[in-house]
């Protein structure tokens, strides 16, 4: 399978043009867009071989939930994949395991790809509790996934959040110790009846991107800040190209 990229543009860009001007420098079919929802039709539209994802879905289908974006809205303007658990999320809106396990069971359900993201915090890191911390993650948000039947593609992504770029002194992890903690996630996942495709995210930058897609057990990126810089994007795209 060739080596995925996911661009997660965050709360960026601030306009259409310049939404629409990022996808289309972006437009390989290496990449998945996750752009914020108001731009996600004027990027699908300009995409022709990028898949389209968004940064988050609900964990219910239809109803009361003000704000709220439903997984079955965004199959059906053309989503593909959809970013769950991203640590930003768990960290600035208090997302829990348990809501992540809802949402990945419901966007399952509605057709979409998951994106997964687990990973430990810098505090965790330092007392040495990745494992401990993944084992949650995994247990529980996949908890659904496991008592079902449900046996699509979907992908898991290792974000250790003390390497995302917005973290204060951040760096990225070293491509053997991402693919440790990746190996790690796929021998906890191993029963499933369809095993998750496996990726890094945090930090990944033109500068180091080599190193984790290169990697056997890397099978791919999750780019934050790069992919909102569409010269340097292109040099990661490159390599997988
Ligand atoms: C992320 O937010 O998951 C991420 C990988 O961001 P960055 O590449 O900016 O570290």
């Amino acid at each position: 399978m060739p080596k995925i990229l996911i661009a997660n543009w965050k709360m960026n860009p601030v306009t259409e043009k310049e939404a629409v001007a990022l996808a289309r420098a972006e437009d390989v079919r290496s990449a998945v867009i996750c752009p914020p929802f108001p731009f996600l039709g004027a990027v699908k539209k300009v995409l022709k071989r990028a898949s389209l994802g968004a940064q988050d879905g609900f964990w219910k289908e239809v109803g009361a939930y003000t704000g709220e974006v439903s997984p079955l809205q965004l199959k059906k303007i053309g989503v593909k994949y959809v970013i769950i658990g991203h640590s930003e999320r768990r960290l600035n809106l208090g997302e829990t395991n348990e809501m992540i396990a809802q949402k990945l069971f419901v966007a399952l359900r509605a057709g979409l790809t998951p994106i997964f993201c687990v990973g430990e915090t810098k505090e965790e890191h330092e007392r040495g509790e990745m494992k401990e911390v993944l084992d949650r993650q995994l247990r529980v948000g996949l908890a659904a996934v496991r008592a079902g039947t449900i046996a699509k593609e979907f992908f898991i992504t290792y974000e250790p959040v003390w390497a995302i770029s917005t973290m204060p002194g951040a760096t990225a992890d070293t491509p053997e110790g991402a693919a440790e903690a990746i190996r790690y996630i796929k021998s906890q996942v191993k029963d499933l009846v369809r095993p998750p495709v496996l990726i890094y995210g945090g930090s990944v930058n033109a500068v180091n991107a080599a190193g984790f897609l290169r990697h056997p057990d890397i099978s791919g990126a999750l780019v934050g800040g790069a992919s909102l810089k569409p010269v340097e994007f292109k040099k990661i795209i490159n390599l997988v190209a």
